[in-house]
């Protein structure tokens, strides 16, 4: 079975084209390596680089496919208040000409890489998928809208999953090495601790949360349990059915616990600073995971001191 992968070249695209690969499946990537890198493309994979933007690029991509799991989008929170219209463009364009293209070749199975940022705010804790959705910005908004246009083309036959996102963090060994996660600019708590000197120490944005102790608090999900829901979510796609499931591990560490399991991973203290509030965040974000229990008979099983010390080998292994 042939599975297009878009944005394959990203950090967890590139994760799910290999682990795909390993696991016995054909893999086709289309990537615009915009923000993916060549260099994480799985070498076993064809590769199709272009846009979402392109219909020949994506009739040809999905040549012999029989599934897609899209993974291509612009997923930066900052970047999308500052340039609404590029994510309107790639994200729901992009997606619109994907569902389109799938339909005219007969393509029916789809796995969406949707996220928690499409709940906003949380009302209470923890967030489950029948959660109020009310994005606070351009990007959590452009995913929202590409889960109702998949929700609409189940109406037509589509056999589709949306898996929300919540933290997605350390790193997987393929084959060919580590496929680090590498943003530029790098925002991320966890990549950004095992980064931080004394020169550069961390910035920890706000202390005064209302949390035991003072951070925020987030629900880390590993990147290897994060694509074996993937793929277990490619097999229970139902045709005329659109679901969306949490993924998360269902546990919240906060800030400071991060700090705390990245110093025993590296085996020193970690320098910090104490900053102001970044804006827009919320204070506390977890999943309701039960949805992925009960439907995908998934469950993560990789611990946060995992996800730091698997970030920790990927970004050595690359300096
Ligand atoms: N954070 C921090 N310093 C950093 C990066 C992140 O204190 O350099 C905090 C951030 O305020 C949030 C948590 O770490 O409470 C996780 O942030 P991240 O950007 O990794 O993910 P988000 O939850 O924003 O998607």
């Amino acid at each position: 079975m042939r599975i297009l992968v878009t944005g394959g070249a990203g950090y967890i695209g590139s994760t799910a084209t290999s682990m795909l690969l390993e696991k016995g499946y054909d893999v086709t990537v289309l990537d615009d390596c915009s923000t993916g890198h060549a260099d994480s493309l799985d070498p076993r994979a064809k590769f199709i680089q272009g846009s979402l933007l392109d219909i020949q690029t994506i009739k040809s991509a999905l040549s012999d496919c029989q599934a897609v799991m899209h993974f291509g989008a612009k997923s930066l929170v900052g970047e999308s208040v500052e340039k609404p219209e590029l994510y309107r463009e790639v994200n729901v364009g992009g997606t619109k000409n994907l569902l389109a293209e799938m339909s005219a070749a007969g393509i029916t199975k789809l796995v969406f890489s949707s996220t928690a940022a499409t709940y906003g705010q949380p009302k209470s804790s923890p967030i489950s998928e029948d959660a109020e959705a009310l994005p606070t910005n351009p990007y959590g908004q452009t995913k929202l809208e590409v889960d109702h246009m998949i929700t609409e083309a189940a109406k037509s036959g589509l056999a589709a999953i949306s898996l929300r996102y919540f933290n997605v963090a350390g790193a997987f060994k393929s084959q060919s090495g580590w496929l680090a996660e590498r943003h530029n600019p790098e925002t991320h708590l966890i990549p950004n601790v095992l980064r931080a000197t004394s020169l550069d120490p961390l910035k920890v944005f706000g202390t005064d949360w209302p949390t035991p102790d003072g951070t925020c608090i987030r629900d880390y999900v590993h990147v290897v349990d994060l694509i074996e829901a993937h793929i277990i979510a490619l097999q229970k796609v139902a045709p005329g059915n659109h679901r969306i499931i949490n993924l998360g591990s269902g546990v919240g560490y906060s800030v400071a616990q991060v700090i705390a399991a990245a110093a025993k991973v590296v085996t020193h203290e970690i320098p910090y600073e104490n900053s102001p509030r970044r804006a827009g965040d919320p204070a506390v974000l977890v999943a309701d995971i039960s949805r992925a229990k009960t439907e995908l008979g998934w469950a993560p099983t990789r611990s946060l001191e995992q996800m730091v010390g698997d970030t920790w080998e990927s970004q050595n292994a690359r300096a």
